[in-house]
């Protein structure tokens, strides 16, 4: 049994489904996130693990109970929101220690467990300091140890990162990711960040429109996406239209409108004549002046139509065809070099025919 069983939850609000018959299933010990852009329906869902709202249809089952007429404060389920929400006038340990005080534990009790929670969270030393005397980061994860500190048996974190900036948060999610491992307590964490989710999760519930579009571990959420939706939401992606024309066990022939035939994995349910699109990351595709291509590479000549300087990386844009461009990546591994190319300069690029995936929908 799972600890979280999601069964078909339909949420609306007025004439409006914020979430559309949605279900899955999160296993005890997992750090689990909900994807999507802002409006999938993510928060709401979030809201009816945690009591906040009612399902209109469907079940939410934790521990194989039905959580249904059971209160936000009878679960055994904490929310972490943005804003940290703590006790000004409080010190960081008692802080922490309200849950348990109102919960009625014995003093000594409640010592040490607060001891063990600061430990977790690297604050013992902080201890005796009140939220303004702290940095965000630190505030935060004082509200973290705070919704962990009487063990539930989920941790909800809605977006508990987005007001810290790049550099902190990228510590913090390193922070997020030991502290899930050392408590071993379930999370599940919603944000619009797929930089983010890649990072933490175990696996990742991708939703768009109320709906859950993909359910994956990271490595397939990014590199086999199961549709249009997901392979534009997560990070780069070149889709290239095209129709196939062969199917021949594992592997399949597409047509690149406009530009010619390669090979690529089968999806399931492919046929001949099924028009769609190939789905490619800019890092799978090999670029230079000249290429021998491998027996398993699909192989183009083409010119470079835009350069984008990143820093760590340059993103080349080549037109492999009247109007087909493929987007490529190279890091600026070589001190003094920025870029490798130029607009205009004739290039050859090469993928792998199990490097991308084709999409129906
Ligand atoms: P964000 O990241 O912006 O919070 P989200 O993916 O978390 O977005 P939700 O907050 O779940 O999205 O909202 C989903 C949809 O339901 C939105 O269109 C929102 O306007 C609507 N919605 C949410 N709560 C209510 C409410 N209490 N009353 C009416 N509509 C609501």
């Amino acid at each position: 049994m799972s600890l979280l069983e999601i069964k078909n939850v339909v949420k609306r609000f007025g004439d409006y489904t914020a979430v559309n018959n949605v279900s899955l299933n999160v296993e005890a010990g997992e750090f689990f996130t909900l994807l999507g852009p802002s409006g999938c329906g993510k928060t709401t869902l979030l809201r009816m693990l945690a009591g906040f709202e009612q399902p209109d249809e469907g079940q939410i089952l934790l521990d194989g109970q039905d959580m249904s007429r059971v209160p936000p404060e009878k679960r055994p389920v904490h929310t972490v929101f943005q804003s940290y929400a703590l006790f000004p006038h409080m010190t960081v340990r008692d802080n922490i220690a309200f849950p348990l005080k109102m919960a009625g534990w014995d003093k000594a009790r409640i010592g040490s467990q607060v001891e063990e929670l600061l430990e977790d969270v690297r604050l013992t030393a902080f201890g005796d300091r009140f939220p303004h005397e702290l940095s965000g980061g630190q505030r935060q994860r004082v509200a973290i140890a705070r919704a962990l500190v009487d063990r539930p048996r989920l941790l909800l974190l809605d977006e508990p990162l987005s007001a810290l900036d790049a550099k902190l948060r990228e510590e913090m999610q390193i922070e997020l990711i030991n502290l899930q491992k050392e408590v071993g307590i379930t999370f599940v964490y919603v944000t619009h960040d797929q930089g983010e989710a890649l990072a933490l999760s175990h696996r990742i519930a991708v939703m768009s429109q109320g709906q859950v579009e993909q359910l994956d571990i990271p490595e397939k959420i990014y590199g086999f996406p199961k549709n249009r939706f997901v392979a534009d939401f997560i990070g780069q992606c070149n889709v290239l239209e095209g129709t196939v024309t062969g199917v021949s066990g594992d592997i399949m022939t597409v047509e690149i409108k406009g530009c010619g035939e390669v090979r690529c994995q089968s999806t399931p349910g492919a046929r001949e004549g099924q028009q769609g699109w190939l789905a490619l990351r800019p890092e799978k595709v090999r670029l230079d002046k000249e290429l021998t291509a491998l027996p398993e590479e699909a192989h183009f000549k083409g010119k470079v139509h835009d350069c984008l300087y990143l820093g760590d990386v340059t993103i080349y844009v080549v037109e492999v065809a009247e109007g087909v461009m493929v987007e490529t990546m190279l890091p600026n591994s070589i001190p003094g070099v920025a870029k490798f190319f130029d607009d205009n300069d004739v290039v050859e690029i090469a993928w792998r025919y199990d490097a991308g995936s084709f999409l129906t929908e």
